[in-house]
């Protein structure tokens, strides 16, 4: 198994292409844990782009817009471990079961990714082991580790939206998104509804499901961890004033719930 998994990993992955998975404050105090499947839209070089126009990488399509200042500086100010995906979710998207359809897409809103098309199995199965599985493997090993050392981990999956798609306009600044933790969602959207001129969206623009979810479901819920996600509308956070403001208000409300948690014995 390892040989084979380096031997494909080496193939897709060249010496020149960037580590999938990038993390910062692994030492972090927080109880808060830190995912953003789509921070980054890195492409292997060897898939020359996926024969996209530029302008396609620079769309939500390709990643979340703006999501990345926004995890480096509420990782910072949380002190929370951040791990985060460098690849382009048009490579592999790391928040979908990788059996499903949209794993790999065809076609991101009207976009058809051609180079994606009759991928072969193996192709496929290269982009699972050199970019996928690191991502997840080690998200899994760190809580593992937290669980071992007697640390509480909450896992916070952050994510951004675009505010157009297919043409409806989507009116929520933020939203939570959740399926099974009936204890942190509630909380979270208490915190942002009390925000002055915030239209909080609960489970908007869209809901977490076994079918169309990966982070949560596996490494959240699965594990009896308090989870939830957070959907940024992107126009908020396209520039770094935007990211510090969303950042500097995650973390003063993150505090908040900390203490309330704390204070109810939950972590
Ligand atoms: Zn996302």
């Amino acid at each position: 198994m390892a040989s084979d998994s380096s031997g494909d990993t080496s193939l897709l992955l060249g010496a020149q292409d960037v580590p999938p998975v990038h993390e910062d404050n692994a030492g972090g105090a927080s109880p808060f844990l830190l995912t953003s499947d789509h921070y980054g839209r890195a492409i292997p070089r060897i898939l020359r782009d996926l024969g996209l126009p530029a302008g396609e990488m620079e769309r939500h399509i390709a990643w979340d817009i703006g999501i990345a200042g926004v995890a480096d500086a509420l990782s910072q100010q949380l002190n929370a471990h951040l791990i985060a995906q460098r690849y382009s979710r048009l490579v592999i998207d790391c928040n979908r079961p990788p059996q499903a359809a949209s794993s790999i897409p065809l076609i991101s809103e009207a976009t058809a990714i051609k180079a994606n098309e009759g991928l072969a199995r193996e192709a496929a199965d290269a982009r699972r082991r050199a970019i996928f599985e690191p991502y997840h493997r080690r998200i899994a090993e760190v809580i593992d580790r937290r669980s071992r050392d007697g640390l509480p981990t909450v896992l916070v999956s952050l994510h951004s939206f675009t505010p157009d798609y297919a043409g409806v306009i989507r009116p929520w600044h933020i939203g939570t998104l959740y399926q099974r933790d009936t204890r942190l969602p509630p909380l979270l959207l208490k915190a942002l509804r009390a925000e002055a001129g915030l239209v909080v969206g609960d489970n908007e623009p869209y809901a977490v499901s076994d079918e169309t979810d990966y982070t949560i479901p596996v490494h959240g819920e699965a594990r009896g961890l308090m989870n939830t996600g957070i959907e940024i509308r992107q126009d908020l956070i396209a520039e770094a004033t935007g990211q510090q403001q969303w950042a500097d208000r995650l973390a003063r409300i993150f505090g908040d719930i900390e203490t309330t948690l704390r204070a109810q014995r939950l972590i």
